[in-house]
């Protein structure tokens, strides 16, 4: 093996190590992404100019940038070479500079924020010997192959329509990213500054690279699942009574900053025993889930609805902060219940009763529940099918 090509490869090594370690430390996808393209880019590393990372994460079938790294001019190119000179690529010092440089823009993402590509839209280019460009061609051509390709000599362009301005890249590569057995990324990378000639070794390190990306979005998409899991109520999918305590409690501390006061209203389906025993229970499950949407579907964008307990749910009224206010939203909710057709049952026919509590800055916020709660109980003993707000012993004499 020749020199060069055996110091080439432990360059390589040396990254994927520092990207592996950075995995089993830490699931945060932001921070494995940055020490991903970061390698890239770094001259200890793979020595490109530049990397841009798209991926189809939060819009599942389109492909949009999520990150990118490397210099907007030459003159910058010219700075951070000479600063990487004198710096290691080793992996603390990745972490460090990512917690500096996190929230920087990000220059090249801002140029490609128009950019996005259907997954299921996609096709190959049918030569490489083209004398231009476009570079949704480009990504489109690696999805459509799954395959890693590189193209020296000339540029892709991309035509950001809002701005009406055209970002260019030059000795440029692709390689895909895969989930299960799908494309669902694509790194690109290039040497617009230096100019430097792409050779077909190199892609191998950035293949590596990609496998190893595909690991962590992999492990950070499993992660975000069981979060969510640990706060939704799986029949429902409103947030569970965990996920309300700790939301509640965060809630408090923020109005009594704001000395504003909180609102809550804890609703109770009528009479359920006697809907499940009558009609089953599968029917009561699905008179649940229907409530539930009612309740997301019917309150304001900063409130929380949430399952307390079985036919139990809580609605946080963050935006109010006046019991008549909080009163209204309930009594709205309560009407839209009384006139809805439930699953199976005419409308009217499920009713619900709630209560309706509200807590001040300097009091206790553990009061706020069982105050909803004892209006609860007053809205039952009345009648059921209404809503009451909670009034203090003094006040109902
Ligand atoms: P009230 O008007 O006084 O609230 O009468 P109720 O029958 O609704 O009151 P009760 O608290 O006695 O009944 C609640 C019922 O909710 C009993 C329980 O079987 C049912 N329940 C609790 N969790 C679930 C669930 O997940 N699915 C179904 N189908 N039923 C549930
Ligand atoms: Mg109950
Ligand atoms: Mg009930």
């Amino acid at each position: 093996m020749a020199v060069e090509e055996g110091s080439a490869l432990l360059k390589e090594l040396t990254f994927q190590l520092a990207v592996t370690k950075a995995m089993l430390q830490t699931v945060e996808l932001d921070q494995i992404l940055y020490i991903i393209l970061s390698g890239i880019t770094h001259g200890d590393g793979l020595n490109f100019n530049r990397a841009v990372l798209f991926l189809a994460w939060d819009r599942r079938n389109e492909l949009r940038v999520t990150r990118s790294e490397g210099p907007s001019n030459g003159e910058e190119a010219h700075r951070i070479w000479e600063g990487i000179k004198a710096e290691k690529l080793n992996l603390q010092s990745l972490l460090d500079r990512y917690s500096q440089k996190s929230s920087e823009p990000q220059h090249l993402t801002n140029q490609l924020f128009g950019f996005s590509l259907k997954l299921n839209e996609v096709r190959p280019m049918e030569t490489l010997d083209a004398v231009q460009f476009e570079l949704t061609d480009v990504i489109s051509h690696c999805v459509a192959t799954q395959k890693p390709f590189y193209v020296n000599g000339v540029e892709a362009t991309y035509h950001d329509l809002v701005t009406g301005r055209f970002l260019t890249f030059k000795n440029f590569a692709c390689v895909p990213i895969f989930l299960k057995d799908e494309v669902f990324g694509v790194i690109l990378t290039d040497n617009f500054f230096n100019a430097r000639i792409i050779r077909a070794d190199e892609i191998r390190g950035l293949s590596g690279v990609a496998n190893l990306a595909s690991i962590a979005l992999e492990r950070a998409m499993l992660y975000r699942k069981l979060k969510e899991m640990a706060q939704v109520d799986g029949l429902t999918g409103v947030f569970n009574r965990r996920y309300y305590e700790h939301f509640l409690h965060d809630e408090f501390i923020r109005s009594k900053r704001l000395q504003r006061a909180l609102a809550m209203i804890v609703f109770d389906i009528d009479w359920f025993k006697r809907c499940n025993d009558t009609y089953g229970h599968e029917c009561g499950d699905r008179v649940l889930r229907q409530f539930a949407q009612l309740l997301k579907d019917n309150t304001r964008e900063g409130d929380m609805v949430a399952r307390y307990g079985g036919e139990e749910f809580v609605v946080l009224l963050t935006g109010e902060n006046s019991g008549e206010g909080a009163l209204s939203a309930g009594e709205k909710l309560r009407a839209l219940v009384a006139k809805t057709a439930f699953a199976g049952f005419d409308a009217g026919a499920i009713t619900v009763s709630g209560g309706v509590g509200i807590v001040y800055p300097h009091e206790d916020f553990e009061t706020l529940f069982s105050r909803a709660d004892s209006a609860l109980y007053e809205a039952k003993r009345a009648g059921r099918n209404r809503v009451c707000l909670y009034a203090s012993p003094e006040e109902r004499d």
